[in-house]
Formats: C-alpha cells, structure tokens, sequence
C-alpha cells in the first residue's frame, strides 16, 4: 500500500478527481463493498464479514474513514428515529430495540483499532497515515445487524423482515468534513456516494430475498454484483409471490404477499420505468424491484430496489410505486445531499409523477388537476400555520433539522416543490425544461449532485435565468 506522494503522483491524484464533479465521467473510479451475508431466522439478525476498498474520493489527504452506522438509531426503545405521529404504526407490538454490533475492523489485513462517533453513528478509523485523493485502503469487517420488530427501513413484521440503511456504508466526506450521522425521523437522512457491490447471502430453507441486484443460487448461497449503486437493501420474507416483465435491458419484478391485482401493480411499475426512460435518459441497472412489506411510510427508494407499504391500495399504492420509481433517477444515479437540500430529490422525484399522468393519460388524473391539489394542499398549511405561529416561514432549501414538523417538511419539500417546477416548466417549455432535466441525468449520473448545478441545468436548457424563479422558492421569498 502506498501512502507517499511524488509530484507526478500528485497531479495524477488530482486529474483522477476531476471527473467527481458533474459533468463527469460515469466510468470513474468508486468504492467497493465485498459481503457475505447469513440470515438467522429467530433473532431475524443478519451478520456479515467482508472487506470494503475505501477510494478517497475527496481532494485532501484523509487521516480518518468513517461508515455510517445508521441501523445504531435503532438502540434506544424510547428515542427511536421516528416521529411521535407515526410511533404506533411503526411499532405496533410497542417498544423495540434493534443495533449493529461491530466484532472487528482490520486495515489491509492487519487488526485494526476502531471506535464508534460520541452518537453512536458513525464508526471511526484514524488512520496511521494519510490516505491521498485517488489512493485505496482495504478494510475488513464482520458486523451483526439486529433489527427492531418495527415497521421501519430496518426491521421485522409479520410478512417481511426489511434491512435498509443497515449495511455499514461511507460516510461521505462533504466540503465541510463528516457529518455526525444523525437519523433525523423527518425525511431520508442519508448521503452516500456511488460504489460497486458483491454480495453473497444465506438464507434458512423457505425464505426468499428480494435485493438491490439479481441474486442467482450458487451451491445454497444467493450470489449478485451491483455496480455504481449509492447503497444496497435486502427485504426477506417466507410468503413472497412474484411477478416480472422486462422493459428494455431491465427485468421488473414485484415482489407481494396480499395484493389482489399483482400484475396491475407490476404494470405501473412497468409504465414508470418505461415513461422515465424516456423522459430522463436510461434506467442503467439490470434489474428493478418492487417489493411490498410492513413499513411505516407510503414508500422508500434504494437503488434498484423500492419498498412499497402493504397498507397501500389502489391509486394510492399506483402513485407510491411512481414516486418511488422516480427516485431512480433522482437519489438513485443522481445523488443530492438529502439531510442539507431534500426538496433536490424529493420535489423532483414528486414532480416525475405529475410528468407520468400527462405521458399516460389511461391514469385519469390531468397536470391540473395535480397542480391545483398541490396548490389547495400547501395554501392550507399557510392557513393553518399562520393562525398558529402568526408568520411563517415557507423556505424550502434548509436542512432536516430545521424543519418544525413533518408537516411542514413534506409540505415544503414535496408539495411546494411541485409548484416551484411547474411555474419554472411553465416559463420555459416543457420541452426545455425536459432537455434541463435529461442533462441533469447524464451529467450528473452516479454523483452527488449539489443544488447549483440542477439549477444550471435548468438554466442552459431555458436560455435564460429561470433559476431566479426556482430560487424565490426556495429562499421563501414567493408565498402564494
Ligand atoms: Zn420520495
């Protein structure tokens, strides 16, 4: 392992990081995680060992290498990451517990040291010697994942047992350093950047896995490769039926247990995948799955893989699996900041669906009639806010924190943001404004993208600042 850095080397090292910024090469170097996975059915756990070739994809040397530990805000039964709103339905059975415990980290073969951030969420590695841009370092890991009976990202009900944000990922190293890993229970609080994944996994005789990639059986263990995916989910279950259709290069599956038109749910997810396609630019992974269970939202997006609430029906179950296939393109290839600028994918992502029901009109619900529910939805809150709290506050780009309510922050992010790019759709085309986000896409493909550059995007494809009008948005400057 080299640690010294000639000047050649040096140059190198920084020409290699040139591509990290959008417009870059989607080819270029990312991390790699290496898993071998066993589910142990009565604790519902999931341990793991492997390696993880850490690439510093920062500029500056590194002399410390974070992974978030997310599945950690699981630990305490009476602070759990999920507001008191949804507390009951998260955990129907009352209060549980779940944690990753970490056995032992080794750096390029050798025992290494380790300690976990004062929260708990992160574990921190000091390094010996730094880790220049551009440079590796091997570190190995055998972990246990426990989940909490709880309807949650990660944890167990009666039909599924969910791991998602549990597998010990990146920290991504931002401008301003690490952050602390916090699970905020308002929005998706994760940031994590592009990286290749093999994964083997063992299951008990009778379970079946639904998985961020294809998982072909190999002599009794499950087998799969991801490449260039910004995390990597599980949902296991005994009574999985399911149902697949190719669109293109891409097998759709739908994976279910009590849905009574499973090919009509396969079906959305099939016009999703294939209206995106071409609205934004290609769905680049093999496989895409649909996978209904026991969660507490409507829906959660990882890459190649969604997860859709079993108490979802009808429209509403139709238009969570379009959000969420959104969310392909906007968190899935193109990164953004979720815990700093949420709206960045989650406005874009909801705003996807009203450009679906307009290419399919057989779904009977017209771009104004989405428009004015958003309108009639985000005019309510200022109502009832304003009585509240007198004047209020309608900024939308701020961080998780700051957001009072999980009212206000779904109001803002999701609702407002659909009028903020139907107004900025509405001054430069449609057409334009689809060139912007099909730019967006191929520049900023396996990125994570910051606010200015989606906004650039935008602007280039209008010709004009239409940015100005994103930004009174976003700054809370527009009210009505
Ligand atoms: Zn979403």
């Amino acid at each position: 392992m080299k640690r010294k850095l000639c000047l050649l080397m040096a140059v190198l090292a920084v020409l290699a990081l040139l591509p990290l910024g959008c417009g870059g090469d989607p080819a270029a170097e990312v991390s790699r995680y290496d898993w071998a996975l066993t589910f142990e059915e009565e604790n519902k756990t999931l341990s793991g060992t492997g390696t993880v070739s850490c690439l510093n994809q920062t500029q500056n040397p590194q002399t410390e290498i974070r992974f978030s530990l997310y599945q950690n805000a699981f630990r305490d039964p009476d602070n759990p990451p999920v507001s008191a709103v949804y507390r009951a339905k998260a955990y129907p059975n009352g209060k549980s517990s779940g944690e990753i415990e970490i056995a032992s980290v080794t750096v390029g073969g050798e025992p290494a040291d380790f300690a976990l951030s004062e929260n708990g969420m992160q574990l921190v590695l000091k390094l010996g010697e730094e880790l220049f841009p551009g440079e590796r370092l091997e570190v190995g890991m055998s972990f246990t994942i426990r989940p909490a009976n709880a309807l949650h990202r990660t944890g167990w009900g009666p039909h599924t047992v969910n791991f998602g944000n549990c597998l010990p990922i990146l920290a991504r190293c931002g401008a301003e350093g690490y952050d602390d890993g916090t699970y905020y229970s308002t929005g998706d609080p994760f940031v994590s950047e592009a990286a290749d994944f093999s994964v083997s996994l063992t299951l008990p005789e009778g379970w079946t896995a639904a998985a961020s990639c294809a998982l072909e059986e190999e002599e009794g263990v499950l087998k799969g490769e991801a490449s260039r995916m910004r995390d990597f989910a599980l949902v296991l279950s005994k009574e999985f039926n399911l149902t697949e259709q190719a669109v293109g290069d891409t097998l759709v599956r739908y994976y279910s247990y009590q849905d009574e038109d499973p090919e009509k749910s396969l079906q959305v997810a099939v016009d999703a995948l294939t209206t995106f396609n071409e609205l934004f630019g290609l769905y680049p992974y093999p496989t895409f799955s649909v996978v209904q269970t026991g969660f507490v939202y409507g829906g959660m997006e990882y890459p190649g893989l969604v997860l859709i609430s079993d108490t979802c029906k009808n429209e509403e179950l139709y238009e969570v699996i379009i959000h969420e296939t959104a969310h392909q393109w906007w968190y899935g290839v193109v990164g953004s900041d979720q815990v700093r600028h949420a709206w960045q994918d989650e406005g874009l992502t909801e705003y996807s669906v009203l450009l679906f029901y307009e290419e399919n009109p057989e779904y009977g619900v017209t771009r104004e009639e989405f428009v004015a529910a958003a309108q009639k939805s985000y005019s309510l809150f200022c109502d009832v806010y304003a009585q509240i709290l007198g004047e209020i506050d309608v900024s939308m780009d701020r961080a998780l924190p700051d957001f009072l309510t999980e009212l206000e922050y779904s109001t803002l992010t999701y609702t407002r943001s659909v009028l903020m790019y139907d107004q900025a759709r509405e001054g430069m085309g449609k057409k334009r404004f689809l060139n912007g986000l099909k730019k967006y896409y191929s520049s900023c493909a396996y990125q994570v993208a910051d606010p200015a550059t989606l906004l650039g995007c935008l602007d280039a494809a209008a010709g004009f600042k239409v940015s100005k009008v994103l930004e009174q948005y976003l700054d809370g400057n527009v009210v009505g």
